[in-house]
């Protein structure tokens, strides 16, 4: 492997997925554009890649258009499969293109992917192209995860094309410039598995092993080490979904990073009013990707990983697949963990104990049955503490006083004062959510070439813990009975 020189603008490519077997991708380079525009640079972001900002912001557009291919990528398409809303199909990169890798200034390894940069033998009946709204909407929700803490791809750009894609009716066309820690997914191995070929799966699995868990590289049991890893962050990373309310609205199989990322920003949304069977997607009819199914969908989608893996185990066939169920079984258990150690962090809890799931689950139930604003209502929580003499209305919420009670003898039972665990609280209970109705107005205007909304949100979104005057705008929340929201897939 060689790795290439720094260009001018600081890509440093240092390609490993193209030494897989030539099955896993089509080199496939991406289709020029009429005029390549920037509309929006992810200055930080690049910044801590290592890239110039004064060269991306004025010929960068070429390459985040695929008009011009920097020196040292090697661009291709990948090649995955997946179970989409259950059922199985051979997918791919049918509109994005991987550059290559870049390594950063610490030397981390991130895939560079243009998403909308044209056909690809994995194409289908597919134009290769997205339009800009749902693109701006990848760079807006994505970079909100970031702030919040989440495990997420990053959006480095969105660049318009000049073109127009026809999505029922003519909308401008742009390209996301995405980068993750890489674009494996579930579907990946599904796609290796369908094969038949041991020899390519094995090979997948030593390179992801090598790429994001080294630390097992000289595991004895590969396989099912590999396995648990995975289930590990999943079980962390949805956890972090149900707490703050995100729906990711397209969990298929080809949409779980096998790093354990938010990966596929498509109908995605944030709850306003709680609800556990809230669907914003259009296409979700049978509510499949429903918030409160997101954990066991998540064990669904790593059971077809486990099936994906049986061929490469060694052994007699019953007790390999013991073994995985075994492990698959943990995943209530592990999942549980994350997650009541983040409810309880809500609640200025730091400490566990055996009746704290009750308490969440009491207050999430008073929220439905009331129609309260999720994100809101945990804001409040910490206001009742800081500020009684202020009352938010909850005091006027069926059920409210009760809980109170129950929740104020149980902070009782903390370390420190009351106030500390307000505190505490407003360092994990975000104040700005990337909200439907701002997200909605950010891109409508978009659309109609005003970019500005898209920058106040985006900057109101970088400190989702502070209240100041000037994000007020952005935190309001949905009012009992407002429209319920809904999304598309953008395709
Ligand atoms: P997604 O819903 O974005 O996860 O995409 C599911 C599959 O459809 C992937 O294989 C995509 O590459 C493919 N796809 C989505 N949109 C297009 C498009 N406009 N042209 C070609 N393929 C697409
Ligand atoms: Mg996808």
């Amino acid at each position: 492997m060689t790795i290439e020189k720094k260009s001018d603008a600081g890509w440093c490519f240092d390609n490993s997925f193209v030494h897989l077997p030539k099955v896993f991708f089509s080199p496939t380079k991406p289709e020029p554009v009429r005029h390549a525009g920037q509309i929006l640079l992810n200055d930080a972001l690049a910044e801590d890649l290592g890239l110039n900002v004064e060269i991306l912001q004025s010929t960068g557009a070429q390459v985040f258009a695929g008009n011009e291919i920097p020196s040292g990528a090697m661009p291709i398409a990948q090649a995955y499969a997946g179970h989409q809303f259950g059922h199985f199909t051979n997918l791919g990169d049918g509109r994005a293109i991987l550059l290559g890798e870049h390594l950063t200034p610490d030397r981390q390894r991130v895939d560079v992917q243009l998403k909308g940069s044209g056909r690809t033998p994995y194409s289908r009946s597919g134009d290769g192209r997205a339009a800009l709204g749902p693109m701006i909407r990848e760079y807006i929700i994505s970079e909100g995860m970031e702030s919040l803490g989440i495990p997420t791809t990053r959006s480095l750009s969105v660049t318009a094309t000049g073109e127009s894609v026809l999505r029922g009716t003519p909308l401008p066309g742009a390209i996301l410039t995405r980068i993750a820690t890489s674009h494996i997914r579930v579907g990946t191995f599904q796609y290796a598995a369908a094969l038949g070929d041991k020899e390519n799966l094995s090979q997948l699995l030593a390179y992801t092993v090598d790429r994001h868990f080294p630390e097992l590289r000289d595991s004895d049991d590969l396989p099912f080490a590999f396995f648990q890893a995975v289930l590990d962050r999943q079980a962390d990373l949805i956890s972090r979904w149900m707490l703050v309310g995100f729906v990711h609205g397209v969990m298929n199989t080809d949409n779980v990073s096998i790093a354990g990322e938010t990966i596929d920003y498509g109908p995605c949304a944030f709850l306003d009013i709680y609800h556990p069977e809230t669907v914003f997607s259009s296409i979700d009819h049978q509510g499949r990707y429903a918030f409160q199914n997101q954990p066991s969908i998540t064990q669904w989608n790593l059971a077809r990983l486990a099936e994906s893996l049986l061929q490469v185990v060694p052994g007699n066939p019953e007790d390999v697949v013991e073994k995985f169920v075994e492990i698959l079984e943990t995943f209530s258990s592990c999942y549980e963990k994350y997650f009541q150690i983040g409810a309880n962090a809500k609640l200025g809890l730091t400490t566990l104990e055996k009746e704290d799931s009750v308490i969440y689950s009491e207050l999430l139930n008073i929220m439905e049955e009331s129609q309260l604003d999720f994100t809101a209502t945990f804001v409040s929580l910490a206001n009742s503490i800081e500020q009684p003499e202020v009352d938010p209305g909850l005091s006027k919420v069926v059920g409210f006083s009760g809980w109170v009670e129950q929740w104020s003898q149980r902070l009782a039972r903390e370390p420190g004062s009351f106030v500390d665990a307000a505190k505490r609280m407003r360092t994990v209970n975000p104040v700005i959510i990337p909200r439907n109705l701002k997200v909605e107005e950010a891109l409508v205007a978009a659309e109609s070439g005003d970019i500005e909304p898209t920058h106040r949100l985006l900057e109101a979104l970088k400190s989702p813990f502070s209240k100041t005057k000037e994000n007020e705008p952005y935190q309001k929340g949905a009012l009992p009975g407002s429209q319920p929201y809904c999304t598309f897939c953008g395709t």
